[in-house]
């Protein structure tokens, strides 16, 4: 049994605002978004953080960058955007399904702290 939130987002059991779909990921709206875009870019496959990417399964990461590129020509995010994946509780990671943040709209400020 499978209890992953975003694996029951994925399998449209959670409904979600999609915004792109393609065999090997998915991508929609952040529920609590911290900027004006705030997307979260998942592999369809269950990796549960990032220190669980292997030379087995790093080519689904390498395919959401492409995704991420893509979406942020398609959004017209030329004024920069931000791409964060927490790695961890006491990194922030609050969802066990290994997930991409695409944040845009607002200055972002560098440290993140
Ligand atoms: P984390 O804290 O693990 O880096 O990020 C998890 C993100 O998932 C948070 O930004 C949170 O707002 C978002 N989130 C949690 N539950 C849901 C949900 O049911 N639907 C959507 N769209 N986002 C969610
Ligand atoms: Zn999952």
């Amino acid at each position: 049994m499978n209890d992953c939130l975003f694996c029951k987002i994925i399998k449209g059991e959670i409904p979600s605002d999609k915004v792109y779909e393609d065999e090997l990921v998915y991508v929609f709206k952040d529920i609590n978004p911290t900027a004006p875009v705030h997307l979260l870019v998942i592999p369809k496959q269950h990796i549960s953080k990032l220190d669980e990417v292997t030379a087995e399964n790093s080519g689904v990461i390498a395919h959401i960058y492409e995704v991420i590129a893509r979406l942020a020509k398609e959004l017209d995010l030329k004024d920069g955007f931000r791409v964060v994946t927490n790695c961890g509780e006491s990194a922030g990671q609050s969802v066990f399904h290994i997930h991409f943040h695409l944040l845009a709209g607002r200055p972002l400020l560098w440290p993140a702290g």
